[in-house]
């Protein structure tokens, strides 16, 4: 069989993943997804109306005109999880191919509710679910096999090929999380399992977001600890507190809904973003609490702030949009003071999230806590772990699935270099079996 894989995007950077498989005539997609940075660095830009060349222009979303090369037929686009960075292109490209979207429930909601807020394209791609440990199959010589991961949103899977040739991997993205607080736990078994049946791991794609950090990534159980540790010590504070986390980690948002509760406060979802993927949540079979309230429209959000206001804000714990220090969301609106919600000296704000390392973000982020603490709050800040796998956990996957050949993947080349240490020590070589790629390149595996 002759495989082929071709890096679309997201091989010289953090965002836009795009990558093709083709096993003789038949192609899998993996991915479709935006780089957000390269869209908010222009003021005031609507992806909503834009056209996919202008995108594709701004490096916003991949440059998939490298496909028409490819010699086959589209059989699907599979999103592993519903960031942006991995779904967000969809509206704008999955129209050009005939082939169905397959990802889990939860990724198919928020595919479902991107291609509803398209304005440009009519997107008619069936969308279908298939969950963790399901498979499906590919033309009539390959399976497709969806293995559970933990990450930084829920329903999370790595895709796997199993071909004539021996499996593919596509591993973006995880971290190895025994103790996830939503979901099931890191399916290790599995992969071990993928790297010595048949003709074992032909080639293995890699989440390298972290590759540079040492050590391991700590499971969510760990920041759910310290998030219940910090709120516990507050819990005698009778002022204002703020919660801000990222709106796709369902799991961080149930663990704040939670402990707002135990220390006697109601919490509140406010934010577009909050409603959306929470709200998506809850009309699945995740487990949540029952009747959350949320408000993502700007009136209901202002009302809701007036009742907190009028009622005691000792009372509540708004869980909001912000954590990056995104100049139109709602914490940082709050910090510029044009909501109704007045800070008090001693107020907290508790940051659930780390700062993505990006210009961008830490220049709105500094503004943003700058502002919070001119009105006198205190602030908590990096109350989270990672979502991706840092070099134990790569070296792990290594030694799980001991793959002939390994395509790094997820980063610029300074964010790969500490991959290519870790794959090193494990005996794999720059040229020879591990190949570092670039946007558009095709890189041939078997003839
Ligand atoms: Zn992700």
């Amino acid at each position: 069989m002759e495989i082929e894989i071709t890096t679309v995007g997201g091989y010289e950077e953090v965002g836009r993943q795009m990558t093709a498989v083709r096993m003789d005539d038949d192609i899998v997609i993996f991915d479709m997804g935006l780089n957000l940075s390269q869209v908010l660095i222009h003021d005031n830009v609507q992806t909503e109306r834009m056209h996919s060349l202008d995108l594709i222009d701004m490096g916003a979303i991949p440059d998939d005109r490298v496909m028409s090369e490819l010699d086959g037929e589209i059989k699907a686009i599979v999103p592993t999880h519903g960031h942006l960075d991995h779904i967000g292109a969809i509206p704008k490209l999955a129209h050009r191919y005939d082939a169905p979207v397959v990802a889990t429930p939860f990724t198919i909601e928020l595919v479902r509710e991107q291609i509803r807020d398209e304005d440009k394209f009519d997107v008619q791609n069936d969308l279908q679910v298939m969950n963790a440990g399901e498979t499906m199959r590919i033309g009539d010589k390959t399976e497709m096999e969806f293995v559970n991961v933990t990450h930084s949103t829920i329903d999370a899977i790595n895709p796997v090929l199993h071909t004539p040739e021996g499996a593919i991997v596509y591993g973006l993205d995880k971290r190895i999380d025994h103790n996830p607080v939503l979901g099931d736990p890191f399916d290790m078994k599995r992969f071990r399992e993928i790297g010595r049946e048949g003709e074992g791991v032909l080639c293995y794609l890699e989440d390298c977001t972290n590759a540079n950090r040492k050590g391991r990534t700590p499971s969510e159980s760990v920041a759910r600890k310290e998030l219940h540790d910090t709120m516990l010590s507050l819990e005698d504070y009778d002022g204002g507190m703020v919660a801000t986390t990222f709106a796709s980690h369902i799991a961080r948002v149930s663990s704040l809904l939670e402990f707002a509760q135990e220390i006697g406060r109601k919490p509140i979802l406010l934010g577009r973003s909050m409603e959306k993927y929470t709200g998506t949540a809850t009309h699945l079979d995740v487990d949540l609490p029952d009747d959350i309230e949320m408000y993502g429209h700007r009136r209901a959000i202002d009302q809701s702030l007036n009742r907190i206001m009028k009622d005691g804000k000792e009372n509540f714990l708004p869980i909001v949009t912000g954590h990056q220090g995104e100049p139109r969301a709602l914490l940082t609106r709050m910090g510029r003071g044009e909501t109704n919600y007045d800070f008090d000296n001693g107020d907290k704000v508790i940051f659930s999230a780390g700062i993505i390392p990006e210009p961008t973000n830490e220049g709105n982020r500094y503004q943003s806590e700058r502002l919070l603490k001119m009105q006198g709050a205190r602030i908590y800040d990096d109350i989270h772990v990672s979502g991706h796998l840092s070099q134990e956990g790569h070296y792990q996957m290594l030694d799980a699935l001991q793959p002939k050949e390994l395509i790094p993947a997820h980063q610029n080349l300074k964010g790969l270099s500490g991959y290519v240490d870790t794959a090193n020590s494990f005996g794999y070589e720059v040229g020879r079996d591990l190949h570092i790629s670039r946007n558009g390149n095709i890189l041939q595996l078997t003839e």
